[in-house]
């Protein structure tokens, strides 16, 4: 490009703004991110001690094909960034009688030629002694897979697009968009104006982007934090995620998955079955009761479940789209990017780096938005 670089305004400073933000300035854009919290946002979907990246992904071919780029992205990011917040733990999924999602994701596996093993429930017993595995029919052992330290990912984010000429503009809500001017307005009733316009707003996108609001579902999720019994912490040091997951957009079949504590993290337990309920801007406190209930739910799947205690707990939000399938949709010089449906940081860098060849013309609208819902 030569001349004045073109502008870009990104709309939420989490793990897609700020990806997108970092490939626009990579490509010549001067970029802001407008984020209406702190920079990293605690209620935005992409704040949390960790957030798993894995192979296993059920039925979903299309997204598990793309967890290779996806490693590769954040390879680059942490080249840029010179510093590396991921660590490898490896995948352990449970499978249960009546329950495909464990089989769908081995059949995946056999597909895109990724090793795993299987193992009956006495082996997974002997290897995995800190885990209750009753009413479990095997497992499957996957060496891939691990924990992005998610708060420090968007921390250094934010940081590197500073150093390097862009801005992050924290604080400020933007109220609404005009796609064909490329205006956007802010919350003092000022406005910016750009040449392109991304709207990364979580589950907020439908506030900005009307058209979205039926077809988005905010879903309120609850993570809980568990204490691990000290002469147990070692052994935990070393387990792998574990996914004991159901149908993934069930609320009849348990979708519970353990974390384990890498860095400072504690031990994490959470539910992944939809609640598809809920405000993003209300009803952030989970209560004592709601977090006991689920740390009674997850923590049977732990052997020895009393002697763990429960810490503290926090709500964060999917926004669930039809068939858990990423969107992006284009007006004027508007675009938004949303419905990641409660699996989408693992591919930030990735489509923030996608959206830049989108954003400078190396790639067609139609291409993106197929690789994007991973269409195959
Ligand atoms: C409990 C939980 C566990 C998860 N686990 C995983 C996992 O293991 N692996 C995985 O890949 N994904 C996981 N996800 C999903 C993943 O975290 C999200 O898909 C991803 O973080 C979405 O990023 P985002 O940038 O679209 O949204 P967000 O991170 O929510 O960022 C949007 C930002 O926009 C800001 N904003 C909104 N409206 C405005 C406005 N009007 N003006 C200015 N700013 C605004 C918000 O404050 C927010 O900071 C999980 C999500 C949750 C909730």
């Amino acid at each position: 490009m030569s001349g004045t670089p073109p502008t870009a305004v990104v709309i939420g400073a989490g793990v897609i703004g700020l990806s997108a933000a970092r490939a626009l300035l990579a490509t010549g854009y001067r970029v802001e991110v407008i984020e209406q919290g702190p920079v990293p946002n605690a209620h935005g979907s992409s704040v949390d001690s960790g957030r798993l990246i894995r192979h296993t992904y059920g039925t979903q071919h299309g997204y598990a094909a793309l967890v290779d780029a996806a490693y590769a992205a954040w390879e680059r990011l942490w080249a840029d960034l010179g510093e590396t917040h991921y660590t490898q733990t490896g995948t352990l999924m449970l499978s249960r009688p009546g329950a495909s999602w464990a089989q769908d994701s081995a059949a995946t596996l056999d597909r895109l030629g990724k090793r795993y093993r299987v193992l009956d429930r006495g082996e997974a017993a002997r290897r995995f002694p800190l885990l209750n595995l009753e009413g479990v029919e095997r497992a499957y052992w996957v060496e891939t897979g691990g924990v992005l330290a998610a708060e420090p990912i968007i921390d250094a984010l934010a940081r590197h697009l500073r150093v390097h000429g862009g801005a992050v503009t924290p604080h400020t809500a933007v109220t609404d968009i005009d796609a064909e001017r490329g205006h956007v307005r802010l919350e003092d009733g000022s406005h910016r104006a750009a040449d392109l316009i991304l709207v990364a707003a979580g589950p907020w996108a439908g506030r900005l982007w009307p058209e979205l609001d039926d077809v988005l579902t905010p879903s309120r999720q609850l993570v809980c934090y568990a204490d691990i019994p000290d002469d147990l912490y070692t052994a935990w040091r070393r387990m792998p995620m574990v996914l004991d997951i159901g149908e993934a957009d069930s609320r009849t079949q348990g979708s519970v998955y353990a974390v384990p504590p890498v860095g400072d993290a504690p031990l994490k337990l959470g539910d992944h079955a939809f609640s598809l309920t809920g405000d993003p801007d209300v009803d952030r406190s989970p209560s004592a009761a709601e977090l006991q209930r689920l740390f009674e739910m997850t923590r049977r799947q732990l052997a020895e479940p009393a002697r763990y205690r429960l810490l503290s707990g926090r709500t964060c939000f999917y926004t669930v789209a039809p068939d858990s399938q990423f969107l992006h949709r284009c007006q004027g010089r508007a675009h938004v990017l949303a419905g990641f449906s409660g699996h989408g940081f693992k591919f930030g860098p990735l489509i923030g780096e996608r959206f830049a060849e989108l954003a400078s013309g190396r790639l067609d609208e139609t291409t993106f938005q197929t690789w994007l819902a991973a269409r195959q």
